[in-house]
């Protein structure tokens, strides 16, 4: 015997579902995840969609039947909206909209025809999911894998089912007779709008917890501003190359780098165009380095770079490039050519103790600021204490 389930009550569930959902996205709302709250929309949506259905005969048809498959349709643009979002890129508005609108006017249109509208939805509901799809995997498939299969095997059911019900309705080959009839057909459609609610649901709120996971990694280690590694990155990092550098008997490098007259920028050209120049210096100093080099945030406007198997001489040729280098690259904002100069302080040395590196730090510091005093756009090196050299 095939599946008939009893439709109404599959119809509210599928409403129950949609708002269960909608509750818990808002409440496992990640930290700056995008999308999740256009897809809570879109699952409210979907509610009222079912909600109206349950109540065909009870309430006139326009609003069973036309305003119902539109805010069906308003969930899916929904969907094309939140994973737009989510991939950072701009709303599609038109894409989103005119479905919408050509579902509503068809249903309006067809509002005697069952299978007319069976059709109909049988080809919209597919092409704007099909467009959700497109967004989530293209040009290149997003970083949080597990939860977007997840999300695209709910898709993907409703995807199928509704276009293969609107073939087979065009085709004549199944019997249709009406919204509340039950058949098996019906069974298996509205069953899978209940499962889809779920498993794309949890997809998405899986997408959006991989990357505020993700997002939490990188930040731990990396400043939000500029990419460059924070502080915390750098002391890691000079803990483990320290140690590295004295087992191996290789000289080590530093390099406190400061921008000159930073003030100056922010207040001539705005806060803006100080972030800019900021990630500007970055940049420039990222192109000139090595893989096993690294760039970070200092503080401010203050930048370490850490030169594993370096010699002074070797730290000091580098920082009067990038000086030079900097001097020549002025930084493009807002059509604008702001010129940035830096002053540089290095130390290399062949170290002998790895548990303290702070002289390191403060003999560059106090190059630094010799370099600021001579004139600033310098760069100085530093004498280290006798006890750093092998
Ligand atoms: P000097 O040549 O002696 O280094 O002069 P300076 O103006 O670069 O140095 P000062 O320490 O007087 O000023 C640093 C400025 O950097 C002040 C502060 O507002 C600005 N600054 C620090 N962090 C940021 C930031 O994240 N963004 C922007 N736009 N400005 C910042
Ligand atoms: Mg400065
Ligand atoms: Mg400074």
């Amino acid at each position: 015997m095939l599946l008939v389930l009893d439709v109404p009550t599959m119809l509210l569930m599928t409403a129950a579902a949609s708002l269960a959902m909608a509750v818990s996205l808002a409440a496992a709302r990640p930290q700056r995840s995008k999308g999740t709250g256009l897809w809570a929309l879109g699952l409210v949506l979907h509610a009222a969609t079912y909600v109206l259905y349950t109540l065909r005969g009870m309430v006139p048809d326009w609003a069973s039947i036309v305003v119902s498959n539109m805010l069906l349709a308003g969930t899916f643009a929904m969907a094309l909206g939140a994973v737009s979002q989510f991939r950072g890129q701009a709303m599609p508005w038109a894409r989103m909209l005119v479905p919408v609108a050509a579902m509503t006017l068809l249903f309006a249109l067809f509002i005697d025809d069952y299978r007319a509208r069976i059709i109909v939805a049988g080809v919209l509901a597919p092409v704007q999911l099909g467009m959700v799809l497109w967004v989530l995997w293209r040009p290149q498939p997003p970083a949080q894998l597990r939860g977007a299969w997840l999300f695209s095997v709910g898709l993907g059911l409703q995807f199928a089912l509704l276009a293969v019900r609107g073939m087979l309705a065009a085709l004549d080959a199944i019997p249709l007779d009406g919204l509340m009839h039950g058949s098996p057909m019906q069974s298996f459609v509205f069953m899978a709008a209940f499962v889809v609610v779920i498993l794309s649901s949890l997809g998405f709120i899986l997408m959006a917890k991989d990357r505020a996971e993700a997002d939490n990694r990188y930040f731990a280690v990396h400043d939000e501003l500029t990419g460059a590694a924070n502080r915390r990155a750098l002391t890691q990092t000079l803990d483990r190359d320290v140690a590295r550098a004295v087992r191996a008997g290789e000289p080590y490098a530093l390099m406190m780098l400061d921008i000159d007259h930073f003030k100056v920028v922010n207040d001539s050209y705005g806060h803006h165009a100080g972030d800019q120049v900021l990630r500007h210096v970055v940049a420039v100093l990222r192109e000139r380095i090595r893989a096993q080099d690294l760039v970070g945030r200092y503080g401010g406007e203050e930048f370490m770079l850490l030169l594993p198997n370096t010699t002074l001489s070797g730290g000091a040729a580098l920082a009067e490039t990038l000086r030079e280098v900097m001097e020549q690259t002025p930084c493009m904002h807002e059509g604008r050519s702001i010129a940035v100069t830096v002053s540089i302080g290095v130390c290399g040395a062949y170290l002998e103790n790895a548990s303290n590196w702070d002289y390191l730090i403060q003999a560059a510091d106090q190059a630094l600021y010799r370099a600021k005093a001579a004139g600033r756009n310098r760069v100085e090196c530093a004498d280290l204490p006798r006890r750093a050299y092998a």
